[in-house]
């Protein structure tokens, strides 16, 4: 008798022996065709489209008219279609398996999200329309500032920012406007921010001109109390604390963090992107948080990936409630109103985050899915999650070493690099080696606090049966390693549209121009 992994092959990860090494003829691979850039197709000199010849000269536009071809390639629209349909193929997508990206919450979204989003009244509107005419609008937005408010169990809600880090920039203005408005600005000049910290919260307080003070992490992986309470003081503007935290792990001492901030007359901003963990169990209104982002991509569903789009409404306390950026939705009793000017209590707010008031799409979105798993079912969304994150951590904690091996995580298992000592296979060539398996890698080298992280988010909306899967990738994977397979994971990934990129000078000398191959005739026609 045979046995078969979940995956449905033999046992033994070498059974199917990689044909590493075999380019292809064409650049093609196993029904996936390769494909150039659209301007190196020749569709030169042809249109897909049959238009009336244009009548006139253009003369209006005077010196401005253009000499020049525009230099864009005709296609036909099967032409077209399978140019965008190829390039979609070489990437990964949440539909074809597990984004196990840690901190990233990468979740299915279901399809529902997207038939509200796509419903005339909510797509076909424009931000300058008479509001008159958008009230069904306006009232989602103001029923989904509700349940934002509830679920944190917080006082106000700033709709408009439009990322996490956006949102990180919304709060940190309400805290200086807020210091500001007590005339203590002058001397709060600091804000603490622990080491393990996502990058963009360090980077908002620099930009919003504030001194960066990092707080040293205990060694079970939270924020060192003693080493806090000795940085607050009065020249202490706020702390920037995730929780859960970015190492998957349940700030135990929040409300001890949170005394200490507001005895020292600091604020406590709260790096919310982790919500996943705690939705429908935790408030953190309860917790003592003054300012917490949520990002709407992760939490609440709603496709995120490749720099947007995304949404990241703050929540603020009492306290930072008057300091709140227009515009906010309010009823009465001739229905729902944007008040675009802060008037009154209000008027020490900062003005406004950004043009318009922030993305509606992602508002449709995220109602849709809180709404369809109602109360209990955000609160199985949190349960799941964990569960899902403590499972893998479960299975894959005899191959590989968990950064802190004491006790649950949260909703993301992080592993350190300890168990590739010897092997000579980095982090990063582990998780190239996961693209060949059909896998996008997990987060790598983040958080900066473990060596060689390796941090990996299932979210609940991965079965166990997919778990399993990737669970058995992994452990062969990590089997290979140690027994030495090194050629499977330096020369990998041996099997995508590219292989191993130089990613430093892609980051430090981006070609972000298109020219055309010397000698062509592209440029003249
Ligand atoms: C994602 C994330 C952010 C930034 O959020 P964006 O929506 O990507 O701007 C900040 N902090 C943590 C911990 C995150 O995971």
């Amino acid at each position: 008798m045979s046995t078969m992994n979940t995956v449905g092959r033999p046992t033994t990860p070498n059974a199917i022996e990689h044909d590493y090494k075999h380019p292809t003829l064409t650049g093609g691979r196993g029904l996936l065709q390769d494909e150039h850039l659209i301007f190196e197709s020749d569709g030169w000199g042809k249109t897909g489209v049959d238009l009336p010849e244009p009548k006139g000269d253009g003369s209006d536009l005077g010196d401005l008219v253009r000499k020049d071809p525009i230099g864009l390639p005709g296609l036909s629209e099967p032409e077209a279609m399978r140019h965008y349909v190829r390039l979609s193929q070489k990437n990964h997508a949440i539909d074809l398996a597990i984004y196990p990206l840690g901190s990233c919450t990468m979740k299915h979204n279901p399809r529902l999200n997207e038939k509200m989003a796509r419903l005339p009244g909510f797509s076909d509107i424009h931000p300058l329309q008479p509001q008159s005419t958008v009230q069904g609008a306006l009232e989602l937005m103001d029923q989904l500032a509700h349940w934002l408010k509830t679920l944190t169990g917080m006082p106000a809600v700033a709709m408009s920012p439009k990322a996490g880090a956006h949102g990180e920039l919304c709060g940190l203005m309400a805290i200086r406007a807020a210091h500001e408005a007590s005339g203590e600005h002058v001397k709060r000049r600091k804000v603490l921010v622990p080491t393990s910290a996502h990058g963009t919260n360090p980077a908002t307080a620099a930009f919003v001109g504030y001194t960066v003070v990092e707080v040293a992490q205990t060694e079970d992986g939270r924020v060192d109390v003693a080493d806090l309470a000795s940085k607050l003081g009065d020249d202490v503007a706020a702390i920037m604390v995730t929780n859960p935290n970015t190492c998957g792990l349940f700030e135990r001492d929040i409300l001890e963090i949170s005394r200490l901030t507001h005895e020292a007359g600091a604020y406590f901003y709260c790096d919310g992107a982790n919500f996943n963990a705690i939705v429908g169990r935790v408030r953190p209104g309860d917790l003592g948080v003054d300012a917490m982002h949520i990002n709407l991509h992760k939490t609440f569903s709603t496709p995120h990936g490749g720099g947007g789009p995304g949404a990241g409404p703050v929540v603020l306390s009492e306290a930072l409630a008057p300091f709140a950026p227009a515009p906010w939705v309010v009823s009465d009793g001739d229905g729902f109103q944007l008040v675009e000017r802060a008037e009154g209590d209000a008027a020490q707010a900062f003005g406004r985050l950004c043009a318009f008031q922030g993305q509606m799409g992602m508002y449709v979105r995220a109602l849709s899915y809180m709404m369809s798993h109602g109360s209990d079912g955000l609160r199985q969304v949190a349960e799941d999650a964990v569960l899902n994150a403590n499972y893998i951590k479960a299975r894959l904690q005899d191959l590989m070493s968990p950064a802190f091996p004491e006790g649950p995580c949260m909703h993301e298992a992080l592993f350190d690099d300890e168990w590739l000592k010897g092997t000579e296979v980095t982090t990063l060539d582990f998780a190239k080696a996961m693209i060949d398996e059909g896998f996008h890698p997990m987060t790598m080298y983040f958080p900066l606090v473990v060596h060689g992280a390796m941090l990996i988010e299932p979210t609940e909306t991965e079965s166990k049966q997919e778990l399993d899967r990737f669970i058995a990738a992994m452990r062969a994977l990590a089997e290979a390693a140690k027994a030495g397979d090194v050629d499977r994971f330096k020369g990998a990934p041996f099997h995508a549209p590219l292989r191993r990129l130089d990613e430093t000078r892609a980051a430090r000398q981006p070609v972000l121009r298109w020219t055309a191959p010397e000698g062509s005739n592209i440029a003249a026609e």
